[in-house]
């Protein structure tokens, strides 16, 4: 059941797996070839082939198979961040895996053509809308891709190079060169949602590199007055001034809730690479290796959490830890062929628990 996910309070991060499904070509050239790993996913249990009759065993949070729908894969991993959110605290949910495993299906999946195909932040946002009120509150959105160290904004393609401000004293982190466009209804935000691949991928051209190789971050601030429905619609039951006849202001309540696809997880070689290629390759493991040593010091209950290390713990500073809520969906493909660079992700998401 999803509460088991729910349930667990300290600031460690949730880690979920999911498995991708074969895809025509994996059905074909591994048809003579069991999938690289077993799952048992009442047992929150994966194993990993060694060979025809060796496994290693690897417990998770929660552990979805390639049977799992969109909609079980956001109420295990992503609604009760949400919730949290909707209650006032920060929360991020991120994908980590190879390329080709499904993060942007599991997290950016518009789901145009089959509604049930939606990915998580069009549900996050289907919640979202669904528990707030427009006349009194707020949702406001920005769309941010990482790449190089650098932070460019996808709703604006003229600010390419967005600076992270830390507040010294309450640690919290903002973005003020980066473009907030207010949400009233789903349409509007499947509409920047397009618009920010649009110009995620031509800039990806302009500079000749895949998108895989950078993070895409949706950032999503909901501002709820708590007594403002009472306020928009006044009537005999909800008086703003109690029996003495004191006001009592509505009191304001923010969360921020931060979706990352991050950055395809496979080692780029750096012998062979040079350059451009070498400079990313670099880029990218500084920030998921800066990433991995966070969670696990997370993990490790740790009094030093080190987010200085890379722009993406930076961003993710008052997102994960302390009162906020963070879920990791790890995600794998089945294929024997890929074992090794899914051993390595298996071995990410374990740092983590
Ligand atoms: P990534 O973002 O990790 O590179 P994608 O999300 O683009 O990977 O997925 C790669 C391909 O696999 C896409 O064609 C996608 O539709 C398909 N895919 C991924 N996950 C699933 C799934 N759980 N069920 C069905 N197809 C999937
Ligand atoms: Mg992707």
């Amino acid at each position: 059941s999803p509460s088991s996910f729910d349930d667990s309070v300290s600031g460690r991060v949730r880690v979920a797996i999911r498995l991708r499904p074969r895809n025509d070509e994996e059905l074909v050239a591994d048809a003579d070839f069991a999938d690289c790993v077993e799952l048992q996913p009442e047992l929150k249990r994966l194993k990993l082939r060694k060979n025809n009759w060796d496994s290693d065993t690897y417990e998770f949070d929660e552990v979805l198979t390639e049977f799992a729908s969109q909609k079980r894969v956001y109420e295990v991993v992503a609604k009760p961040v949400v919730e949290s959110v909707l209650d006032g605290y920060n929360g991020t949910v991120m994908a980590y895996g190879q390329t080709g495993t499904g993060k942007t299906y599991t997290l950016g999946r518009l789901g145009d053509e089959d509604t049930s195909a939606r990915g998580i932040m069009v549900r996050a946002m289907e919640d979202i809308l669904a528990d707030i009120c427009l006349e009194t509150d707020s949702i406001s959105v920005s769309y941010l891709q990482l790449y190089m160290e650098t932070i460019q904004d996808l709703l604006n393609p003229a600010n390419n190079n967005i600076a992270i401000i830390e507040d010294p004293k309450t640690g919290d982190v903002s973005l003020p060169g980066a473009t907030l466009v207010e949400i009233r209804d789903q349409q509007s935000f499947l509409e920047l949602l397009r618009l920010g691949e649009a110009h995620r991928f031509a800039a990806n051209t302009k500079l000749n590199t895949e998108s895989s190789r950078s993070h895409a971050i949706l950032m999503v601030h909901v501002k709820k007055s708590v007594l403002g429905r009472e306020a928009a619609f006044p009537n005999e039951n909800a008086d703003p001034y109690d029996s003495v006849n004191n006001y009592k202001p509505p009191v304001i309540r923010t969360g921020k809730l931060v979706l990352v696809d991050l950055a395809g997880s496979e080692r780029i070689h750096k012998s062979g690479s040079e350059g451009h290629t070498l400079e990313e390759a670099k880029s990218i493991n500084l920030s998921l290796s800066a990433l991995g040593k966070c969670i696990n010091a997370l993990a490790e209950n740790s009094s030093h959490v080190p987010v200085r290390d890379s722009k993406l713990t930076r961003l993710l500073r008052d997102s994960f830890g302390g009162t906020a809520r963070t879920s990791l969906i790890v995600t794998i493909g089945p294929s024997p062929r890929h074992r090794a660079e899914t051993t390595s992700t298996i071995c990410f998401g374990q740092r983590a628990m």
